[in-house]
């Protein structure tokens, strides 16, 4: 099988697209890693792979440079073809979700995977296991997943003209962005448009998942993280939005807090925290809310990196709240 002809099949097999694109398609890869090489063999089937191999007939071809950054640039270009625009990909998910939230959640997540947004293979490399202790399972993740800083791209960063575009790697501006050596390539990433309250948000997935559907909703303005009152009902916002997901938030503190502190944000996810079924210390309940039961704890969390305090906190508020629901 050729190279070319194979992945213009598979894109067409997972996209809009149809046989009557298919001398178009050619013709835009072709001018994305040239047209030398084009007819080469493959054994691959898998898009992904596929994809790799085109990437690497670029390199050969001088049309993109061998840094990992560089070459990650061309791979989600590529990864373009299957993803939908942002506005239909919003309108898929919001008519799917009239009649099935867990539906348009799983297409979502699906298309991510499919599209090299999530990084499966990279995620694989992760070790994860639980360990008894005295106050219940500890869970331990040993994270193997984002790839090592190269040298010679930290050189060539050096090197790059200082841009404050997008403000950082959080922000609207990052969908479709094709990325540079010292910011990540987004032309193949998509954001769900959602309101918490009356605040307008964004809600994608992380590329480098630290659990199960590792997602992450952020504010659609370049707002500093703030914890305050508003944050617990976006929070309780969120899990009623999300099915089956839970959400938290990083401290808005520095050194205990989260990687970006400059622009505000939450994380969520399929995944069951230790602190989720810990036994309930410190019980308590909310004036004119019996049918809530809460509690806290106070943690030292220099353990784990993601969920601080908080979102303990706020997984007791979602047990607490889901249990008033049943
Ligand atoms: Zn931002």
């Amino acid at each position: 099988m050729k190279l070319l002809d194979t992945f213009v099949a598979k894109v067409i097999e997972a996209s809009d697209y149809t046989e009557d694109d298919m001398f178009y398609l050619r013709n835009r890869v072709l001018a994305l890693v040239g047209e030398d090489g084009a007819e080469q063999e493959t054994q691959e089937t898998d898009l992904i792979a596929l994809k790799e191999e085109l990437v690497d007939l670029a390199v050969k071809n001088g049309k993109v440079g061998e840094l990992m950054a560089e070459k990650d640039c061309l791979g989600a270009e590529l990864m373009n073809f299957i993803t939908p625009i942002p506005s239909q990909v919003n309108r898929r998910f919001w008519d799917t979700y009239a009649k099935s939230p867990q539906q348009a959640v799983a297409d979502f997540y699906d298309l991510s995977k499919r599209n090299d947004y999530i990084k499966i293979a990279a995620i694989a490399k992760n070790i994860a296991f639980t360990t008894p202790s005295q106050y219940g399972d500890i869970q331990i993740t040993i994270n193997l997943s984002k790839p090592e800083k190269d040298p010679k791209a930290i050189a060539a960063a050096k090197l790059t003209k200082a841009s404050s575009y997008p403000k950082c790697q959080l922000c609207m501006e990052n969908e479709g962005y094709q990325g540079r050596i010292n910011h990540p390539a987004r032309a193949n990433h998509r954001i769900i448009r959602l309101n918490l309250g009356d605040e307008k948000w964004g809600f994608q997935y992380s590329p480098y998942a630290y659990f199960n559907e590792h997602c992450i909703i952020l504010n659609t303005e370049h707002v500093p993280m703030v914890i305050s009152k508003n944050t617990f009902a976006q929070l309780l916002d969120i899990v009623d939005i999300f099915p089956g997901y839970f959400a938290g938030s990083n401290s808005d503190l520095p050194i205990v807090g989260g990687s970006i502190l400059t622009h505000n944000h939450y994380q969520g996810g399929r995944h069951v925290f230790p602190m989720e079924i810990a036994e309930l210390d410190n019980e308590f309940h909310f004036k004119g809310y019996s049918d809530v039961t809460a509690s806290y704890s106070i943690h030292y969390t220099k353990l784990y990196d993601d969920t601080q305090s908080l979102s303990r906190w706020s997984s007791c508020l979602s047990n607490g709240n889901s249990r008033a629901g049943q």
